[in-house]
């Protein structure tokens, strides 16, 4: 199958990213919609890297090691979490 490992990369990561912020900001909201809100604008704001991979998991660690991109990746989530605190949808 082909997936983006990126996105795959986002999700392996939002959740330590999200709670390690909730915890330094309390007032940070981490239910499923505010959540999926960070994903979504993480995502638009990272590149797209394509990869061919039968089940994902084991691909996606040695992946993510060769592109350097974890820095990348979390100072994208800390900005979606920004954007989504600031403007709720809900
Ligand atoms: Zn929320």
């Amino acid at each position: 199958m082909i997936r983006n490992y990126i996105e795959l990369a986002v999700e392996q990561m939002l959740d330590d990213v999200l709670k390690k912020y909730a915890e330094k900001n309390p007032d940070t909201c981490t239910c499923p919609r505010c959540r999926l809100d960070v994903m979504a604008i993480a995502l638009n704001n990272l590149p797209t890297r394509y990869v061919v991979t039968d089940e994902g998991g084991i691909y996606t660690k040695v992946a993510m090691e060769q592109v350097g991109g974890r820095a990348e990746i979390i100072a994208a989530i800390l900005n979606a979490i920004q954007i989504v605190k600031n403007n709720p949808r809900h």
